[in-house]
């Protein structure tokens, strides 16, 4: 028996999708197809280029870049050892360290500095709910080789002018400062001082972390540490002059974009690259799956992962909260412009023929594939939402003609040799909505 793989398998069962990760049926998934098309619009138009790397990188690169002491790389990463090259492989948590370790690699800063998104998979072992999943997508996109701030508020404008593109209200920014990481020294000093000071107050996570990150507490979801949190000493009052001037001439120009923001001094971002400025757009309709987007200023990642020094921002936008945010009909609906009924053997054999030539014209087809009766196939037709039907059988195939008739018109059918039957259908007066086979 071979039992290669260490499986057992003792009985057919159903296979089903891996916890916390999603099928995308055809409804669902038209949604998303208007979103990417609508993202990939939007972000050409502030010139920024496509770039996709593997969904599976050496475990080292999350670990350089997002820190070892952090929720990703402490419970949440999917790795394995390769059984080949005996390497630690992790699934990407989360796309800025492929997207940067590509950059390096590939000597792109030697050319210009850089505008780029990518857009996929990400994968994260958290307790899967509402707006959680453990294969998640994102939107990324990073701007390196720009010091900012005119950069940094250059992605705030785009990402409120997405906003508006789809028609989502109420989604709030927030931004704070993380300094550099000389101030921060100084900030981590007195944060665990504070810490050391309301000890009992720390759970056990936070107290693990009191001496290797304990900015990270900062970001806890613990409601009963929040008070606390509160209270503690703010890195924002903290900043150096260069840190200041950066923050400040951001808000200025924020403000006259009038793009509205609030300040909020406990942003830390859960991953460790980021300096200076830090931001999450954040919405009240997802309970506490609220932040949609969230970025920052990450200028020491580059030189961190073991590549040229060079700063850097970047976003990342959360899919399936927005699109959560979003109505059930935005995607609308994908009808057909010709559904295409053939009946008998002959005529059987010219649809696929004559359906070719109706594409070629511009129209979208689908055909009735498999027998059936004509009028079973014209249910399916007026099922399919199409605007026309066209009718194959055996006495249009001997004249060479065609039937159409306009399936939401009452108009009479009509039986014309193909080219008149196409000039017809783009003739007929179109009810509702707009048909690929007018553009
Ligand atoms: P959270 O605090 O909600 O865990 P995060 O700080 O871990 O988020 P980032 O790493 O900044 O999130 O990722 C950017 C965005 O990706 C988030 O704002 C969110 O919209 C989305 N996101 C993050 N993790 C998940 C997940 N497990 N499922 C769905 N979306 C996610
Ligand atoms: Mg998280």
């Amino acid at each position: 028996m071979h039992m290669g793989l260490g499986l057992i398998v003792t009985k057919m069962s159903n296979i089903q999708a891996i916890r916390g990760m999603n099928d995308i049926l055809p409804e669902e998934s038209i949604r998303w197809i208007r979103f990417e098309s609508i993202v990939m619009d939007w972000l050409h138009s502030y010139g920024y280029q496509n770039i996709r790397t593997p969904i599976l990188e050496k475990t080292e690169l999350f670990v350089r870049s997002i820190g070892e002491v952090t929720d990703i790389v402490e419970k949440e990463m999917y790795t394995f050892i390769d059984s080949l090259s005996l390497d630690s492989l992790a699934l990407r948590p989360e796309g800025t360290a492929s997207c940067v370790r590509a950059v390096l690699e590939h000597h792109l800063l030697r050319q210009a500095p850089q505008r780029l998104y990518y857009m996929g998979p990400m994968f994260r072992h958290e307790r899967p709910q509402k707006g959680r999943y453990r294969q998640f997508h994102q939107v990324g996109v990073e701007a390196i080789g720009f010091a900012g701030p005119d950069i940094d508020v250059e992605h705030l404008l785009m990402i409120s002018r997405l906003w508006r593109l789809l028609g989502l209200e109420g989604i709030r920014l927030e931004i704070n400062s993380l300094g550099s990481s000389d101030e921060r020294i100084e900030y981590r000093k007195k944060l665990i001082a504070y810490f050391e000071k309301n000890l009992s107050v720390l759970d056990e996570e936070a107290q693990r972390r009191l001496y290797t990150n304990p900015l990270r507490i900062l970001d806890s979801k613990n409601s009963q540490m929040q008070e606390m949190i509160n209270r503690a000493p703010r890195l924002i009052d903290v900043l150096g002059k260069e840190s200041q001037s950066h923050f400040s001439l951001m808000c200025e120009n924020l403000e006259a974009c009038q793009v509205p923001y609030a300040v909020n001094p406990r942003l830390v971002r859960g991953l460790d690259y980021y300096n200076l400025t830090v931001f999450e757009w954040v919405t009240d309709q997802l309970g506490s799956q609220g932040t949609v987007c969230a970025g920052g200023r990450y200028d020491a990642l580059l030189a961190q992962i073991g590549g040229q020094s060079s700063p850097a921002c970047g976003f990342a936008l959360g899919i399936e909260r927005i699109l959560s945010l979003l109505s059930r009909d935005f995607g609308g609906k994908l009808e057909p412009d010709v559904y295409f009924v053939n009946v008998g053997t002959s005529a059987q054999f010219h649809a696929n023929i004559i359906a070719e030539k109706v594409r070629d014209a511009g129209f979208s087809v689908i055909l009735h594939a498999g027998e059936g009766a004509m009028k079973t196939q014209m249910k399916k037709a007026n099922a399919s939402g199409a605007a026309f039907a066209l009718i194959l059988g055996e006495e249009e195939v001997e004249r060479e003609l065609v039937g159409v008739k306009a399936l939401r018109l009452d108009v009479a059918q009509q039986t014309l040799p193909l080219d008149a039957a196409l000039a017809w259908m783009r003739a007929c007066p179109r009810s509702g909505d707009k048909l690929s086979g007018d553009e």
